[in-house]
């Protein structure tokens, strides 16, 4: 039986962490190795993936513990440069299990590709003739990308609207095409821009325009996951701060984020720092998922906050998070990259619905944490504490010195790279 709780796990080395997690079924021999290797991005492997290789550039990995999701336990690999975000995610979603765990859903994996069409004598027309052609172009469509119609997948439906249509200019006048694709397990862009450019010459010659951009949208409104916690407050007990301030203070906090978008941005950014990690270390494409849960947090004209935090009638706390996720398990780099491979081996995801309702429970958790943090403490007492390590690191502090240097900026409370380079100098007199 695979369990994502594993006590004292970030007291123990690297080494001994890889063997820990040779108890967590996802956890295979092959992974460990492909985890373990030295070079786990070869350079020949690099040098295909982009243009003008000259060397590859590695960040940490870490195992984001304690996720219980739909009753699933999982092990979350995530890659990031900032500390505390591991810790974070792990510390809430310990709280979230003894509730229960985070429930999460998924929409079906309905991808948009689409077309802009130019110069057309009657916009009207030409929409009413494109969406009484919809059966035909679906089939020519689908007709360009055979395999992921025998995959249940494929061009399902089309839409069109008109933008500007009363502009003086004739460079703001267009038409829009919408095609609804469902791209199964992958995240889908190459399979949406083949399908579209494929209809481009039939768009023209039903419109009479001239088509110009034909390409997938980021915004996957209809490629959603949704995840949700429901916390007793008891549980939110932190130091000082009884559970229920904590809550209140929680609500208090995401309030602002609602109402203020200096404030939303920043919270968001805190979401981001659960979910990027995980899509980095899946493979999947990072700028595609942040472009559309940003204007996604804007979908009514205002940006505002990703997640929802409010007190249920039992007194619990209760979040929730719902995003585009156009992520994959197959395509792209995933197939590509032996760590990828890896991290989504470990994770043990069965489909990219799957993947995309981890993620969220993940930027949930991460939301919670950062909130959590601000409304008592203040974020910088655990932050600071960690990043004390990077800041011995970059004052010329290695081997043992790391631990010595850092342990002492805390107990001083003097986190600079300044003050550290005093202690490394001090130390090695
Ligand atoms: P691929 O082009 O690699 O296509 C995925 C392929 O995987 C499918 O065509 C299919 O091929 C195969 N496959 C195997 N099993 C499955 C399954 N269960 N479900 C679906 N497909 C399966 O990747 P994507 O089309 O997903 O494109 C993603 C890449 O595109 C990312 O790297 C992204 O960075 C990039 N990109 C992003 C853009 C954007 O976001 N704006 C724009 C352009 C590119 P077959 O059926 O033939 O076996």
């Amino acid at each position: 039986m695979q369990t994502s709780r594993i006590p004292g796990f970030y007291k123990q080395t690297v080494k001994k962490r890889r063997e820990l997690l040779k108890d967590v079924e996802a956890f295979t021999e092959e992974t460990f190795d492909i985890i373990s290797s030295k070079e786990p991005l070869p350079l020949d492997t690099a040098d295909k993936m982009i243009e003008n290789v000259i060397g590859t550039f590695p960040l940490p990995l870490g195992a984001g513990l304690n996720f219980l999701i739909n009753g699933k336990e999982y092990v979350v690999p995530m890659v990031i440069e900032e500390p505390s975000v591991v810790a974070s995610a792990s510390h809430i979603a310990k709280i979230v299990r003894q509730a229960g765990g985070f429930t999460t859903e998924a929409t079906e994996r309905v991808m948009i590709g689409q077309i802009q069409v130019v110069g057309c004598a009657d916009f009207q027309e030409a929409k009413a003739t494109l969406l009484e052609a919809q059966a035909a172009l679906i089939e020519q469509a689908n007709a360009s990308y055979p395999s992921i119609v025998k995959r249940g997948g494929g061009a399902k439906e089309i839409d069109v609207r008109i933008l500007n249509e009363a502009a003086g200019s004739s460079y703001q006048q267009m038409l829009i095409l919408h095609l609804y694709i469902n791209t199964c397990d992958a995240m889908g862009a190459n399979i949406i821009n083949t399908m579209v450019e494929s209809l481009a010459p039939t768009v023209e010659e039903l419109t009479g325009g001239k088509v110009y951009l034909r390409i997938l949208s980021n915004l996957a409104d209809r490629c959603l996951a949704r995840a949700t916690c429901t916390i007793p407050s008891h549980l939110l007990e932190t130091g000082d701060f009884s559970g229920e301030e904590v809550r209140d203070g929680v609500i208090h906090a995401y309030e602002f984020a609602a109402s203020d978008a200096y404030r939303a941005v920043t919270h968001n950014k805190g979401i981001m720092n659960g979910i990027d990690p995980i899509v980095i270390a899946t493979g999947n494409d990072w700028r595609a998922v942040e472009a559309g849960a940003h204007a996604y947090a804007a979908r009514d004209g205002q940006y505002t906050s990703m997640t929802t935090w409010s007190v249920d009638a039992e007194g619990n706390l209760v979040g929730e998070l719902e995003l585009p996720m156009s992520v994959g398990i197959v395509g792209g780099s995933i197939n590509v990259h032996p760590m990828a491979k890896a991290a989504l081996s470990l994770l043990n995801v069965a489909s990219a619905q799957e993947l995309a309702q981890v993620i969220v429970a993940v930027g949930l958790a991460q939301n919670l944490g950062a909130l959590k943090a601000l409304a008592t403490d203040g974020i910088q007492k655990g932050h600071m504490a960690l990043h004390s390590r990077s800041v011995a690191i970059a004052a010329g502090a290695t081997g043992e010195l790391i631990d010595i240097v850092s342990k002492k900026l805390v107990e001083i409370n003097e986190i600079r790279v300044g003050k550290a380079k005093e202690l490394v100098e001090e130390y090695t007199k």
